[in-house]
């Protein structure tokens, strides 16, 4: 059962749709990303969990999610990251929402690279312990180090907001301020901020933003991260429309519990019933 509360149904049109990227090739240190689509639908299971979001959106009755099944990760990384992109194009295509299951933090650009031939103005929301605009690490310009700053230097999107971020770089500070990117970091976090934004808004969930007592199944430990509760709270108070999400890095070798896959569930549903709830701002304001 790997159903997302029971919500997951199958029929050819959908309004949101999974996808899962099993690819890790793109990881500086330890794999294991890989296995985190497959770790964040068994723990999604209905025999555990109700298709209710906390703000009494049901995804089971109020939305059609499918699973668009896993996008083949097999030769090099070029044809990985077209099949990524082909991916994406055929869910907006059918004026549907992705919502992609990484894989590490590489996989976001062929996704966002997809999402501007559909948007031609979009807003990112980056949840991250790390800034990732590392213009190269040990000489690739694709790490899962790097994907912001392929987006913003090709143009991907207008406005690039990042949340969580306690460990950037003097590097990545200069790469930030270059491209206008919005740094809201842990040492200035007050409060639970509310974020709007004009354009259509597509959220990257890196799981390290979670504070390590919250997700330790990550591949690069942080501590002095968000609890759960605060990306929860921060994604309810989001006014914005939402065309599409990803939450990556799991790696469930380091999740022994599995409370880690359970915090992917929990932000996935949360953000896939802010998706589904009509109009714009939320019911908390
Ligand atoms: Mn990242
Ligand atoms: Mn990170």
């Amino acid at each position: 059962m790997t159903d997302f509360g029971g919500a997951i149904k199958k029929s050819r049109d959908y309004d949101l749709a999974i996808i899962g990227v099993p690819f890790d090739e793109k990881s500086c240190f330890l794999r294991g990303a890989a296995l985190g689509p497959a770790a964040i639908r068994a723990a999604s299971t209905g025999r555990a969990l109700n298709p209710f979001t906390e703000l009494g959106v049901n995804l089971e009755k109020e939305a059609v999610l499918v699973d668009w099944g896993d996008v083949d990760t097999s030769g090099d990384v070029d044809k990985t990251f077209s099949r990524i992109e082909a991916a994406v194009l055929e869910v907006v295509g059918k004026k549907a929402r992705p919502i992609i299951l990484g894989g590490d933090h590489s996989v976001t650009y062929p996704v966002v690279r997809a999402l501007a031939k559909k948007f031609s103005a979009l807003s990112l929301l980056h949840f991250d312990a790390h800034p990732d605009l590392y213009e190269e690490l040990y000489g690739d310009r694709y790490s899962h180090a790097c994907p912001f700053a392929r987006i913003m230097e090709e143009g991907l999107a207008k406005e690039l907001v990042q949340v969580g971020v306690r460990a950037a770089t003097s590097d990545q500070r200069a790469v930030a301020s270059r491209h206008g990117v919005r740094m809201i970091e842990m040492k200035d976090l007050e409060g639970g901020p509310v974020l709007s934004f004009r354009n259509p808004l597509y959220i990257s969930f890196d799981l390290d933003a979670l504070d390590p007592a919250f997700a330790p199944g990550v591949s690069h430990h942080e501590p002095g991260g968000l609890t759960t509760r605060q990306a929860v709270d921060i994604i309810h108070s989001l006014k914005a429309n939402l065309v599409g999400m990803d939450v990556v890095e799991l790696n469930p070798t380091r999740d022994p519990s599995g409370i880690t896959a359970a915090a992917a569930v929990k932000i996935i549903k949360e953000t896939a019933g802010k998706m589904v709830q009509k109009g714009r701002g939320s019911r908390k304001n």
